[in-house]
């Protein structure tokens, strides 16, 4: 912590996520106090349990569109509250709509009253099937809004929607970052995103899925920057939107082969399956403002942050004796 800085009071929403969980960890570890409020749908007390009984960590179970019950001085509200994998918010639809739209608006407002800085975790998948590559913020997207997945991208696009209201109308400090595929250890295993499926198939020796020809892309961004990315956010002033995420470029096919080196005795193939409807062809983001802004780019390639990942995997399924 730098010998000038106030700690601060963080709510995070959704702390007990994949992403929302090393956040957490990180702002303690710097000597922030953290209000972490989650329901759990998707994440998993086991990525808090550590913090629980730490005199700077608190715990409120609750589900952010019924209800944000946090007392007290309030700095900052980081909300990171979504189902985030495809197949997670396909099975909750109306949740996902309305934890971007209700729970995006209970966020801001407490934010409001207290006057403090709110951060929009927000997504690539705001740009849809992008129409321009790399994706740069000025890009306003290419979202099928009747579509299956328009529950979680009309979702974002409304949430980012809100918090500029508010920046306009309360002159709210607000910064939105829009994350890229982000992934690392406490991805859960059953998540159903692709490093987590890639990586549990592989370790049991299953065929690797991959949907479509696999020559789509993505950009993937180890858990570790996209955290520091998202701190830089939180302790900047801009707006944004911002996106936070690693520009080197691989189709599924290239994941998929990376993941077999990596574990070269798996016995695993590939098998081919079915495209979910509207599956962005490709997938970049332009960093440059991050770069600019916030001074802030990623360190982790993808060969190391699959190993991490992959060894963490190893480490739970041990504790779990699988
Ligand atoms: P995750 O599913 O692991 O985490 C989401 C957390 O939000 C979970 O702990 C879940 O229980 C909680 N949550 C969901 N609905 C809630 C509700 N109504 N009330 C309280 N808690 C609720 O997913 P993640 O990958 O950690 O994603 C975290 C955030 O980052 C999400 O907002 C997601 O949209 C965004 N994001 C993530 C990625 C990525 O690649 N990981 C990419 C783009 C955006
Ligand atoms: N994907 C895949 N096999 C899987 C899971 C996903 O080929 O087992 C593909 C998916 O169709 C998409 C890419 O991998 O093109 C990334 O999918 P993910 O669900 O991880 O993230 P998102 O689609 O939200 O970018």
């Amino acid at each position: 912590m730098s010998a000038t800085r106030a700690p601060l009071r963080v709510v995070i929403t959704g702390g007990a996520g994949f992403v929302g969980s090393h956040l957490v960890d990180a702002l303690v570890a710097r000597g922030d106090s953290v209000v972490c409020v989650d329901n759990f749908c998707t994440g998993r007390r086991s990525n808090v349990a550590h913090l629980v009984g730490h005199e700077r960590f608190e715990l409120v179970e609750a589900d952010v569109i019924a209800a944000l019950p946090v007392d007290g001085r309030v700095d900052a509200v980081m909300h990171m509250a979504s189902p985030a994998s495809p197949p997670e918010y396909l099975r909750m639809p109306l949740e996902s709509l309305d934890v971007g739209s209700i729970g995006t608006r209970r966020a801001l407002e407490l934010a409001r009253r207290q006057n403090a800085r709110f951060v929009l975790a927000s997504t690539s998948e705001v740009y849809g099937d992008p129409l321009v590559h790399p994706q740069t913020e000025e890009y306003w997207g290419n979202v099928n809004p009747i579509g299956p997945r328009a529950v979680y991208d009309e979702a974002k696009r409304f949430s980012e929607t809100l918090a500029m209201t508010y920046k306009r109308q309360f002159d709210l400090p607000i910064g939105i970052t829009r994350i890229f595929n982000t992934y690392g250890p406490r991805l859960r295993p059953a998540d159903g995103r692709v490093v987590s499926n890639f990586l549990v198939q592989a370790i049991e020796g299953r065929p690797l899925t991959i949907y479509g020809d696999g020559k789509q892309t993505r950009s993937f961004c180890f858990v570790d920057d996209q955290v520091r990315g998202q701190i830089a956010m939180l302790d900047s002033d801009c707006t944004g939107p911002i996106n936070i995420g690693n520009p080197v470029e691989f189709t599924m096919l290239e994941l998929a082969h990376l993941v077999l080196e990596m574990i070269p005795d798996t016995g695993s193939e590939l098998v081919f399956e079915h495209l979910p409807q509207d599956d962005p062809t490709r997938r970049r983001p332009d960093i440059s403002r991050a770069i600019e802004l916030l001074g802030w780019e990623p360190r982790v390639d993808l060969r190391e942050g699959l190993r991490r990942t992959y060894e963490s995997y190893l480490v739970e399924r041990a504790q779990a004796n699988v």
